[in-house]
């Protein structure tokens, strides 16, 4: 797809659309969009393969010394880091990504404590990075963010379903128990075919006191070790709601 530039409808400069990340999955709620890289009116329309044979699963049997474990799927973008194509103050990784020819700088920050978190994780679950980004933006951040090694399968865009220009993170697909797969990810729209597997996160962008990763951690250790996990992610569904009403995403 090439490199748009679309007109700002808030009389800003014109923004630089490079669809490489999340297109349309934050279904046009994410405000703090400031460079136009996730918006829905610039992602990418071509056809998204899930798997060319329905009977075709989107991940191999779980590693050795992963084998029982219960799945933790991660959402990458605004859950994990944030990624700019515009300079910022603060980043951890820079990552050069060619698109038509021209290589573009993106600036990537580290949500707070996801060196821990994903540590953490790590110990009692088989991870999956889950994105809908591109491969060739999402696979070198995950080259660098993964410094424990603790990340067994990634999948991207072009393991998503598109529905109706959205992406959609089908969990049947994993060829794991649904009643042993967890998604974590601050697009409702991601898990939109299995909400009751999903916990919500808010997005992350800049805020370097939030801890939101770090509250994850006791809960879902907790969650690793129960037969089943719906009861235990409707409790804290029903937890999360009481304590942040306003926390609707
Ligand atoms: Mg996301």
């Amino acid at each position: 797809m090439p490199l748009q530039v679309i007109a700002n409808p808030d009389q800003k400069p014109p923004k630089i659309a490079i669809p490489i990340n999340q297109g349309g999955n934050h279904g046009g709620s994410d405000q703090r969009d400031t460079y136009g890289i996730n918006s829905p009116r610039v992602m990418e329309r071509k056809p998204v393969v899930v798997n060319q044979n329905s009977a075709k699963s989107l991940l191999p049997a779980q590693k050795p010394g992963r084998e029982g474990r219960k799945c933790l799927v991660l959402d990458l973008d605004e859950t994990l880091v944030h990624s700019s194509f515009q300079p910022v103050d603060k980043y951890d990784f820079l990552i050069p990504v060619e698109i038509d020819g021209n290589t573009y700088q993106v600036y990537v920050a580290k949500r707070p404590h996801v060196d821990e978190f994903l540590k953490e994780m790590g110990k009692v679950y088989e991870v999956v990075v889950f994105t809908a980004s591109l491969s060739k933006y999402a696979d070198p951040v995950l080259d660098l963010l993964d410094i424990h090694r603790v990340v067994d399968f990634r999948l991207f865009r072009e393991h998503c379903t598109d529905v109706d220009g959205t992406y959609v993170k089908d969990l049947s697909l994993l060829a794991r128990p649904l009643n042993r797969i967890c998604i974590v990810d601050n697009s409702p729209i991601a898990y939109s075919f299995h909400p009751e597997n999903a916990i919500a996160i808010q997005s992350w962008f800049e805020d370097t006191r939030d801890s939101e990763l770090l509250k994850l951690i006791p809960m879902l250790q907790t969650l690793a070790s129960q037969a089943c996990i719906y009861e235990h992610l409707a409790a804290h569904s029903t937890e999360s709601k009481r304590s942040q009403p306003q926390h609707g995403r």
